[in-house]
């Protein structure tokens, strides 16, 4: 054990980018199709000289016949179960959906540090449709992008003074 951060949230919303952003590899399988990555990954990352393991959750195809609401559950409580921080990725593009909702009633009941990563906030002109996510009733949002980077200096730099 140790320092521990699972990257949650629905598939195709960019959790596997930012995990290899997050451990400057190419172990994690991005790919145009949704709920591509199959199974759970594990990377090593370091941020202001602090050491933490990161997990990439997914692990199911979007179109398999997996009741919704069990397959949520089981990412989201696996993930709470394994890691000392949850990162919990949403996406600007697509706005709040029921996905989103359920993963957010979870985080909200357990006690466990969570941030909320707004990702695909691409340019500044985002930043304001990202703070629509605090509607969730989740602090410690952090618009990102987990393509070009921007925005995840931020949340690393408040990443690390919770780990
Ligand atoms: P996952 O299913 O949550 O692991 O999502 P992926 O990392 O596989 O990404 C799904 C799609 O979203 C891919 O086409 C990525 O290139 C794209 N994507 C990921 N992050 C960003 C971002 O910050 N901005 C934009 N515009 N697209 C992104
Ligand atoms: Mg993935």
């Amino acid at each position: 054990m140790g320092n521990i951060v699972a990257i949650v949230g629905r598939p195709n919303v960019g959790k596997s980018t930012l995990f290899n952003r997050l451990t400057e590899t190419r172990q994690a399988i991005v790919d145009e199709t949704s709920g591509v990555t199959r199974d759970r990954i594990y990377g090593k990352a370091e941020w202001n000289g602090k050491h933490f393991s990161v997990i990439d959750t997914g692990g199911w195809a979007e179109n398999s016949d997996d009741q919704f609401e069990e397959v949520i559950r089981q990412q989201v409580l696996i993930a709470i179960e394994e890691a000392d921080v949850i990162l919990f990725l949403v996406d600007v593009t697509t706005g709040i959906t029921d996905y989103d909702e359920a993963v957010a009633d979870i985080l909200r009941r357990k006690a466990k540090k969570v941030i909320i990563a707004v990702n695909k906030v691409d340019d500044n002109s985002q930043i304001t449709e990202s703070s629509y996510f605090y509607k969730m009733g989740l602090d410690n949002l952090f618009p990102i992008s987990a393509i070009n980077g921007s925005g995840t200096g931020e949340m690393l730099d408040y990443l690390v003074t919770i780990l």
